[in-house]
């Protein structure tokens, strides 16, 4: 399969690892939108939101969890920090795996643009 994600799952690219376990990767993102941009993905390919089925759900609360256990470590988590998952085109998502966001080290505004 032609997925960039997938490739480094199966370390055919190597990624920038910051934690790894059975079911997902973690790993610096290329282009850092913050002083710690992390993205969070499952081992399993899902192309999108839209189509996390019901036996994704435990995966899907590792993500989250994940990021809360980084966020932690990194030293963050009482300052504050930014998880997001992008959907679709309007959603701003480049690559279709999915991923979230984990990024810490500066204030955050919102609305996001
Ligand atoms: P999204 O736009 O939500 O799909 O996010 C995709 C993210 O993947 C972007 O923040 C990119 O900077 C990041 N990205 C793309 N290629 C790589 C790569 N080879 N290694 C690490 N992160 C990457
Ligand atoms: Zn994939």
């Amino acid at each position: 399969m032609d997925c960039l994600f997938c490739k480094m799952v199966n370390r055919d690219i190597e990624p920038d690892i910051v934690y790894e376990d059975d079911h997902v990767l973690a790993f610096n993102d290329i282009n850092p939108q913050a002083p710690t941009h992390i993205l969070i993905i499952p081992k399993k390919h899902i192309a999108t939101l839209n189509d996390i089925e019901e036996g994704d759900l435990a995966l899907v609360g590792r993500l989250q969890y994940t990021a809360a256990r980084l966020a932690r470590d990194l030293g963050f988590a009482e300052d504050g920090y930014r998880v997001v998952m992008n959907c679709n085109d309007h959603g701003g998502q480049s690559v279709y795996h999915v991923h979230m966001h984990l990024m810490g080290g500066r204030r955050f505004t919102w609305p996001a643009g």
